[in-house]
């Protein structure tokens, strides 16, 4: 190992002598990679290919007390810190340019207490290892649509996906979680121990140390969720959206249904003539008693004509991974989010008019359905406190090719200036991307003062500033 040149965490550049990271290394029980490591090009890819970027160091932790000793290092040597969960962010700050990258993701352990309803899920394990460990005991937590998503991230920033309307956010289901302060210090936090700080971590990003685990509250759904797609023509998407918003209206908390305007990809259960054109599909999961799921969904189903119905009884991890072949690492990726109230007219025309002109058959316009329990939480009890939207797009501008990042881009960007009129203002801090510093604040809306206060209070010095950042104030 040869002396490097590092960054600070006040942005200039400095030489770390071999010897010291020689001795960070020997105190840990994971790995230190260098850029000449074996794995180092492997380690500091995430999921969104535009960002690329080389630490100096990755210290793959084994444990707390590893990221312990890295924080302490960091903060010895005044180096930049990234710190990665499951890779997942659009912004890409889980990774930085020459300084320490703390790599969470060999630090995967779930323990399921079956008689509890509780699960302990350590800082880098993704929603697929949590979800293949609750649902041996047919339990499982609220988390997103993807099983490769990291759950620290997700959580840090609210959490939300097919079960949130029926038990809220992941954050509304986090009961305690074990972190590694700047000071590098490690804390438990709960409602009864540093009920401060449990506060802030609910929505407040990475900005409040590094969570080692987190427990939760698991919930007993059984093994099958009813869901899967029903897919319409996009000439039929208007009268389809009318139909949906007027009946997701209704909808029990046991429903959630998404929908995805997009090129039809060439999935087996959709004819071939219709591989490659427009369409609209509609993904719907009830978490509650089956029969009375096949009634509730009955007249969304029976709506307009279909190219394909494809909702029946499957394993819920099955339905937890369905959508991860077309949401893969390494493609290029650039989001654009707004939240809404209600889907009126205007806004049906303007997701038609964007779908009419996708810049790349990756490319989609994602629509969830929010509300239930999630709204139910009053919105300072947390610091996730857009609990009043009822929809959120995420603009999924997605494509292999350098070369088009121009075009795809300037497609997200059109699309999502012409949402605006219809949004609430406010924006999930999980869906930012690395050039929206200036919603940061929207992302944080009424409980960005008490954060930027217990910012002041657990990170003075701004220790951790790569996330969507809360700068500390008295
Ligand atoms: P990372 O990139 O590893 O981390 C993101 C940030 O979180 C880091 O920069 C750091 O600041 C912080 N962080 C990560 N780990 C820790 C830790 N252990 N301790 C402290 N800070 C940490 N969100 C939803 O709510 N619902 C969805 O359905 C959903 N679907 C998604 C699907 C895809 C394909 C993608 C790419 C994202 C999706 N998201 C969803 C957004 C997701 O919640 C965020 O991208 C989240 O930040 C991912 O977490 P991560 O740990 O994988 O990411």
């Amino acid at each position: 190992m040869a002396d490097m040149t590092v960054k600070t965490n006040r942005g200039t550049s400095t030489t770390l002598d071999a010897s010291l990271a020689q001795t960070l290394a020997k105190s840990m029980r994971g790995e230190l990679l260098t850029p000449e490591s074996s794995g180092f090009d492997a380690a500091r890819a995430i999921w969104n290919a535009m960002i690329d970027r080389r630490p100096a160091l990755i210290a793959r932790c084994a444990g707390a007390d590893d990221v312990v000793a890295c924080v302490r290092f960091a903060r010895q040597h005044d180096l930049l810190v990234a710190v990665r969960g499951g890779g997942h962010n659009i912004a890409g700050n889980a990774v930085c340019d020459g300084g320490l990258m703390i790599d969470l993701s060999r630090m995967k352990a779930v323990q399921v207490d079956a008689a509890k309803k509780t699960v302990r899920v350590e800082g880098g394990a993704t929603l697929g290892d949590l979800d293949q460990a609750t649902q041996e005991h047919g339990l499982a937590t609220p988390t997103g649509i993807n099983s490769t998503t990291g759950v620290a991230g997700l959580t840090l920033g609210g959490g939300f996906g097919w079960l949130s309307r029926k038990y809220g956010l992941s954050i509304d289901n986090l009961l305690s979680a074990s972190v590694v302060t700047a000071a590098g210090e490690k804390l438990t936090v709960s409602e009864r121990e540093n009920p401060d700080l449990f506060w802030a971590l609910r929505g407040g990003g990475g900005n409040f140390g590094v969570v080692t685990s987190f427990e939760f509250r698991a919930h007993p759904i059984g093994k099958e969720v009813l869901s899967g797609l029903i897919v319409h023509p996009l000439s039929q998407a208007r009268d389809v959206l009318r139909f949906y918003r007027d009946f997701v209206a209704k909808a029990p908390d046991e429903l959630a249904v998404w929908f995805v305007l997009r090129k039809a990809p060439p999935l087996p259960f959709l004819p071939e003539q219709w591989h490659g054109k427009e369409i609209l599909a509609l993904a719907a999961c009830w978490c509650g008693d089956q029969a009375a799921g096949e009634r509730a969904l009955q007249p969304l189903r029976s709506f307009g004509d279909k190219i394909a119905d494809v909702i029946q009884p499957h394993p819920y991890v099955a339905w937890q991974s369905v959508l991860d072949p077309l949401l893969t690492p390494g493609q290029r990726n650039y989001w654009k989010s707004h939240e809404f109230l209600n889907i009126p007219d205007g806004l049906i025309d303007v997701l038609l008019n964007a779908a009419a002109k996708l810049p790349d058959p990756q490319t989609e316009l994602a629509f969830a359905q929010l509300g239930g329990a999630i709204s139910r939480v009053p919105a300072d009890a947390t610091a996730y406190s857009h609990r009043e939207a009822n929809f959120l797009i995420n603009v999924h501008g997605r494509w292999s090719d350098s070369a088009s990042d121009a075009r795809c881009t300037a497609w997200a960007r059109d699309l999502f200036k012409a949402c605006g009129p219809f949004s609430t203002g406010a924006v999930y801090v999980n869906f930012l991307t690395a050039d929206e510093e200036d919603r940061v604040k929207m992302a944080y809306g009424p409980s960005y003062d008490r954060l930027a206060k217990l910012k002041k209070k657990y990170d003075p010095t701004n220790f951790f500033r790569l996330n969507q950042n809360i700068r500390p104030v008295s």
